[in-house]
């Protein structure tokens, strides 16, 4: 049985975020999207309403389960027992921190895995459509439907 972690705060979940996660669901038995609880942050969406939306989001997904953590994601790795965690990569932009956080969770005991972002979403991510939303602007096709609407009611003009 093999296990895949895949963090992020996912606030809200895209639809790159979901490319990453249905091609996980191909390479192992159990996927485990952790959404990360940074107290240090100022999230539009609570944990709850972040959970509920990947919930949604991934219920035709069998090997999904969704699930918070906090603190190191190495640390999370090893209570469920995953094999590696899997991340996308969107642009060499991503690829200088992500290197670092690898390597450095390698050195911690759990490998990362990258899978190559979509060409179609290798530009989203959530903060750009929260930034288009509160200013008006559409981002039908990039989130899930039930995903805008619930945007719209939070920032939407
Ligand atoms: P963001 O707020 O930038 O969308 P998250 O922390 O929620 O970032 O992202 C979690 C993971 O999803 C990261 O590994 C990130 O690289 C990946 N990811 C985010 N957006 C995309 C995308 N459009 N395509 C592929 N992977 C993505």
């Amino acid at each position: 049985m093999t296990t895949a972690c895949c963090p992020g705060s996912f606030d809200p979940v895209t639809n790159g975020h979901l490319d990453v996660i249905e091609r996980s669901c191909r390479l192992f038995d159990e996927v485990i999207v952790a959404v990360l609880e940074n107290p240090s942050k100022r999230p539009l969406f609570t944990i709850e309403e972040r959970m509920d939306m990947l919930r949604e989001a991934t219920s035709h997904l069998e090997p999904v389960k969704v699930s918070s953590f906090q603190g190191l994601v190495v640390e999370f790795c090893r209570q469920i027992g995953a094999d590696a965690i899997v991340k996308g990569l969107r642009a060499v932009t991503d690829f200088d921190y992500e290197m670092q956080m690898a390597q450095m969770n390698a050195r911690m005991g759990t490998e990362t895995m990258f899978l190559a972002a979509n060409p179609e979403y290798t530009y989203l991510s959530s903060s750009l459509m929260r930034d288009v939303v509160s200013l008006g602007g559409p981002i039908d096709g990039l989130v899930p439907d039930f995903v805008l609407k619930r945007l719209t009611a939070k920032l939407g003009k």
